[in-house]
């Protein structure tokens, strides 16, 4: 017989390790933006895990793309060249407008690789005196879990007892240029910061604070790191968040969606004098550039290429807003976010935002808590009008009792 869902959810509490709560619904089957649970029930996915899957789940030309490249070379490691690797980083750059692309897997890995090109630009071009170079962070950050990344964590939680830490790097409140300026120093080699701190939940920042970080990092000598990892690729309506701002990075860090909901496929891209000053030998990944991942990242391309995602998003986005804005007052405190993609934040005294993820579960629609209060959504940006408004409506349906 075979196991029920209860089965599999004891499969995972005994066997896997505990480092997150799920939901308990046992995923099986996915098809755009619908997902089927091992009872047969369907679920919208409102979440996209967490921007990985933009695309849907499955879309088409994704699953070809991968299945062509299954077909004929999957893995060379970087000791021998392949005949997507420079194609899918010449599309890469071509797409973001930048000169080089350094490919890794994971976003935790693109961030640490571009916190190793800052130092080692600071050395080499800024002359930092060695050892001594500085990144600034904003507070309430989320640039992923290895041990350099959370020594700049400001989440307690991601913190607690994974010290020693990293040094080396200074912390600012997010969204105050005046902080951050008194931060720089002849010392610093780059300001990283996420454009929209999604994993905070959903905080834009205020209307020309990129465009400020952006004027001091040029004042200053000092490289401009972007996360666009959750917030890139069609996410916000744009390519990019940052574009929302007239704001170029010196690098981008990309990754979730660039392997449309397949495989982990990251990056970091931007300018040919910074990202060229490692040598061979000095940084790398077995998987990264992987054949495969160079073939589903070159479909991912191709799909950004045509805008299409990203006028959904800002379509579909501004529906999203002008119907959750609506909930403010009715159970809402605050709506925040950008096209397909929004934090709310649930009214003091109602319920916490683990509850109602786990109401609009037993109503069909899958989201997820960040923090206490606020719940994310992100829809996947091929969802229809109607299953978004479906969604919606389950929403104001739960808040309302
Ligand atoms: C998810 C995320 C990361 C980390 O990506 P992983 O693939 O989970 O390592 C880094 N930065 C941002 C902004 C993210 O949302």
């Amino acid at each position: 017989m075979s196991k029920t869902a209860a089965d599999l959810i004891a499969l995972d509490e005994t066997w896997s390790t505990h480092n997150y709560h799920p939901l308990p619904v046992v995923l099986a089957e996915a098809d755009g933006a619908w997902v089927t649970d091992v009872d047969g029930k369907r679920y919208l996915d409102f979440l996209a895990g967490y921007s990985a899957l933009n695309f849907g789940h499955r879309h088409p030309a994704l699953v070809e793309a991968a299945v062509a490249q299954l077909g004929r070379l999957t893995l060379t490691s970087r000791a021998f060249h392949h005949d997507q690797l420079g194609l899918f980083c010449r599309e890469l750059a071509e797409l973001t407008g930048t000169e080089m692309v350094l490919p890794m897997n994971s976003g935790a890995e693109a961030v640490e690789s571009a916190i190793k090109v800052a130092r080692k630009w600071a050395y080499q071009v800024k002359g930092v005196p060695d050892g001594t170079a500085e990144i600034v962070v904003a507070g309430s950050n989320f640039h992923g879990r290895t041990t350099t990344i959370v020594s700049f964590s400001t989440d307690d939680t991601a913190r607690a007892d994974f010290g020693p830490f990293t040094p080396g790097f200074q912390v600012v409140k997010y969204g105050d240029a005046q902080a951050l300026e008194a931060a720089l120093s002849p010392r610093t080699a780059a300001v990283l910061i996420e454009p929209v701190q999604g994993e905070a939940g959903v905080l834009v920042p205020p209307a020309g604070y990129l465009r400020e970080v952006r004027e001091l990092c040029d004042a200053n000598n000092t490289l401009l790191i972007v996360d666009e990892i959750q917030s890139g690729l069609a996410r916000t309506g744009t390519l990019l968040a940052s574009e929302h701002d007239g704001v170029r990075a010196d690098l981008y860090t990309l990754g979730k969606a660039l392997g449309g909901g397949i495989m982990p496929v990251s990056a970091v891209v931007g300018r040919r004098d910074v990202l060229g000053v490692l040598r061979p030998g000095e940084h790398g990944s077995t998987f990264g550039g992987n054949p495969l991942a160079c073939a589903v990242g070159r479909a991912v391309i191709r799909l950004l290429a045509t805008g299409e995602f990203q006028e959904r998003s800002r379509t579909l986005g501004a529906h999203l807003h002008t119907r959750l804005g609506e909930l403010v007052g009715h159970g809402v405190a605050e709506v925040r976010g950008r096209g397909l993609w929004a934090g709310v934040e649930i009214a003091p005294g109602g319920r916490t935002a683990r509850e109602l993820s786990e109401t609009l579960m037993a109503r069909g629609v899958l989201c997820k808590e960040t923090h206490d209060t606020t719940l994310r959504i992100a829809p996947p940006l091929v969802i229809a009008k109607d299953d978004l408004d479906h969604g919606i409506d389950t929403i104001a349906a739960a808040l309302a009792g």
